[in-house]
């Protein structure tokens, strides 16, 4: 009988450089990085540099830095998104063709009065029969079938996208190609099988399966973490004043970063070497110590 290899696992860290890696990215890098390791697989850094008006000078640079003083392994180069954006447009252009997308000139202050959900605005499909704007964003049709996922950590989750979010935005105004299909298009280009990242997006996540749909690819498995707060609930930010992670004491941070993930490391480990503590870690890794856990409150140690 014939038998067959199991396929590869190949998961990915993809960090934005608008600054720094601060505390809740490097959580989400360790789990995502556990993960694979636990299952043999590939780890990717893809830098997601596709929005220069986002970004913060040497933020790059000191997003590898940091990667490397924590004793991150990534395999191959490091991916840098802007690398790929000949495939973006390409699938852009392939939506276009087939009348799955469309050009849209509402401007942000036609938008500004709809009505809201979760989501955010909930575009109602204005320029779905055509528009004779010359500076356009170009949005991506819906339907109200649901769209489901099973997540490993948060269970089944649903969507109806055109009733939540509307046609949504998948090139904008100003012609950089939207986070939505960027990331879509890049994991199916790397392969990736496997998807761990903070539960901030788990609501892009139907959007993102409705684009693999339509342009023929695979949807990977998804495990969205627990997002990291303040003390007072707050999502740890750039925004919030969440610093960069100290190059110093990096030992101490990372094994802070473990029991954040619930994974009880015993009260010594800091005191250990990098590759001792990512030993332990990665031979004690269980993701389900999360199971259904949405958010988690730190303070530093
Ligand atoms: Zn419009």
């Amino acid at each position: 009988m014939l038998k067959r290899e199991p396929a590869p696992y190949i998961g990915r860290f993809a960090p934005s450089p608008t600054g720094p890696l601060h505390f809740g990215s490097l959580v989400a890098a360790v789990a995502s990085y556990l993960q694979a390791r636990c299952h043999d697989g590939l780890w990717l850094l893809r830098i997601e540099d596709i929005d220069p008006p986002r970004e913060q000078a040497g933020a790059t640079d000191a997003i590898l830095k940091a990667l490397e003083c924590y004793g991150f392994e990534w395999d191959g180069d490091v991916i840098f998104q802007s690398d790929s954006q000949p495939v973006h447009e390409e699938a852009l252009q392939r939506l276009l063709e087939r009348d799955l997308a469309y050009p849209c000139g509402c401007s942000r202050r036609d938008l500004a009065d709809l009505p809201r959900g979760p989501l955010g605005v909930i575009y109602p499909g204005t320029c779905r029969e055509g528009c004779d704007a010359t500076e356009t964003a170009i949005r991506l049709r819906t339907n109200n079938q649901p769209i489901s996922f099973e997540d490993s950590l948060q269970g089944r989750q649903t969507q109806c996208l055109e009733g939540e979010s509307g046609d949504f935005v998948i090139r904008r105004r100003d012609g950089l190609i939207a986070y939505q299909l960027a990331v879509v298009v890049d994991d199916e280009l790397e392969g990736v099988t496997e998807i761990v990242r903070g539960i901030d997006i788990i609501d892009s996540t139907p959007r993102q399966i409705w684009l693999q749909r339509l342009l023929g690819y695979g949807t990977p498995g998804y495990v969205h973490i627990p997002v990291v707060t303040h003390p007072n609930g707050d999502k740890l930010s750039k925004l919030t004043g969440a610093p960069g992670i100290g190059l110093k004491d990096v030992a101490v941070t990372l094994v802070h970063a473990l029991s954040v993930l619930q994974q009880k490391p015993p009260p010594k480990l800091h005191a250990e070497s990098l590759s001792s503590i990512w030993h332990w870690a990665t031979e004690n890794w269980r993701l389900e110590a999360m199971q259904g856990l949405q958010a988690i409150c730190h303070e530093s140690p």
